[in-house]
């Protein structure tokens, strides 16, 4: 099969995407439309290459940016944008972290076999059980968000006779460029220890109080999502560091970490141009090396934590279109609905932050004139919409299959058995062949739960 770079903007497609001779796509010379007949539809297709392109690039930038510096810097893969045992396999081998945040994400590590000295478990209300499961996995870190769970972790850590490394995530009081349900930095939201109220300083001094079941390790802040340059991570590093700085004054104890989240943002549509790791890690560097240097405090080891930028734009969904149906949606205006055969219950996410997408036709090429279409799901919602806005082929028709690009990220994670709907398979794609990473649900799945 003789194929050709595929003809739309490449920095949102996955780099294994390509056009074949008939005009069809292929994901590395698996034509969609014989995915699409093994499998079938919706699939969640992951490009293997292009996600451990991403991994190993994260990783790298940022350990030689932050060598530079004379420290180094950790990835922590954020296990909820999307989690499986064989992308835990895989991570592992590439010598990555994993965040956690809760025992199901745990129970996933241990069945990969994941090292628990390079897992952190995050979470704002881990339960007893929880944190008993991360002390017996053995977690590197705990990212500790309450006076009470500092007690809880206390009370753990004797009971099993272990000393655990904790971070506190701290509320900076910085609010990422980004939509307001996903901000997760600034005052009036759950997350974190203030700064300015004096809880973080309350909160490093309670974790000292107790140094035979807890080292503290350092500060947390992750700062939102889906961020595009580094000045929201520049006014948190500030702010981490003076603490630390504080720290050091008040309870004369170097904190040797830093972690300074994720959110990297990536390309959903042609607009959207985030910085590539290199340049995120170039700033981050300079930025922590200048806030250190302000401070007069020692480099501390850095880590990260993207999910998203690492697993989002590996990922496509293949959907088969049902319905086409014009609406005179204004008086100059016709917009043509293209119903497809999954929708919020596979990617929640433009109904709940009015996300934005790009969709194309993948089984052919079509030369006729494109209209403003809209491509809607199967669900008992109006508001169930896969791509707003789309300028797709006048003749979209029935059978035909759409592909919808980056959502392999918060897709499969946030999915939902709404309307009773099964979840759809994700497939990991190689030149080697297709694995299946997760398999389709079967409605006796969904039948399994119920009782009497
Ligand atoms: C969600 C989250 C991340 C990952 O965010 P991305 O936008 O996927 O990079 C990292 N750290 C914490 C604490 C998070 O809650």
């Amino acid at each position: 099969m003789t194929s050709t770079p595929v003809r739309l903007a490449d920095h949102i497609w996955p780099s294994g995407l390509t056009e074949t001779a008939d005009g069809g796509l292929a994901l590395h010379g698996h034509a969609l439309i014989d995915l699409a007949r093994t499998y079938g539809t919706p699939a969640y297709l992951v490009d293997v290459p292009d996600l451990l392109a991403r991994a190993r690039d994260f990783r790298d930038e940022f350990r030689t940016a932050f060598e530079a510096i004379g420290t180094t810097c950790d990835v922590f893969y954020a296990g909820k944008a999307f989690l499986c045992s064989a992308l835990v396999r895989l991570l592992d081998a590439e010598d990555l972290n994993l965040d956690v945040c809760t025992s199901g994400e745990l129970a996933v590590a241990a069945k990969a076999g994941f090292p628990g000295a390079r897992t952190g478990m995050h979470g704002n209300n881990k339960s007893v059980a929880e944190i008993d499961a991360a002390l017996d996995y053995g977690v590197g870190r705990l990212i500790v968000d309450s006076l009470e769970e500092i007690e809880r972790v206390v009370a753990a850590a004797r009971r099993k006779n272990v000393r655990v490394g904790v971070m506190l995530r701290v509320k900076t009081g910085v609010e990422a460029h980004t939509h307001e349900f996903i901000a997760t930095a600034h005052e009036d939201q759950k997350f974190g220890f203030s700064l300015s109220g004096g809880q973080a300083t309350e909160a490093a001094a309670e974790v000292l109080r107790h140094p035979d079941e807890l080292q503290l390790l350092g500060f947390h802040s992750h700062i939102g999502s889906q961020i595009f340059d580094s000045d929201g991570f520049r006014a948190a590093a500030e702010r981490l560091i003076a603490m630390q700085l504080q720290v050091a004054q008040d309870h004369g104890v170097l904190l040797p970490e830093l972690d300074l989240g994720g959110g990297f943002g990536i390309a959903y549509v042609p607009e959207d141009e985030p910085l590539s790791p290199r340049e995120m890690a170039a700033q981050l560097a300079a930025i922590v090396q200048a806030a250190c240097e302000t401070a007069q405090t020692p480099v501390p080891r850095v880590s990260i934590e993207p999910g998203r930028a690492i697993i989002g734009p590996a990922g496509i969904t293949l959907y088969e279109v049902g319905t086409v149906k014009p609406v005179q949606a204004t008086d100059d205006l016709t917009r043509t609905y293209i119903s497809v055969d999954g929708g919020m219950s596979d990617n929640p996410r433009p109904a709940l932050y009015e996300a934005d997408y790009t969709a194309t036709l993948a089984n052919r090429h079509s030369d006729e004139p494109t209209t403003q279409a809209r491509v809607v799901g199967k669900h008992c919602e109006s508001g169930d919409i896969v791509v707003r806005n789309q300028q797709l082929p006048g003749d979209i028709r029935p059978g035909d299959l759409l592909a919808v690009a980056a959502t392999g990220a918060y897709c499969r994670a946030l999915s939902s058995q709404y309307n009773h709907i099964t979840r759809p398979p994700v497939l990991a794609v190689t030149a080697d062949g297709v694995r299946t990473w997760l398999r389709r649900e079967t409605i006796d799945d969904l039948l399994a739960l119920e009782g009497e």
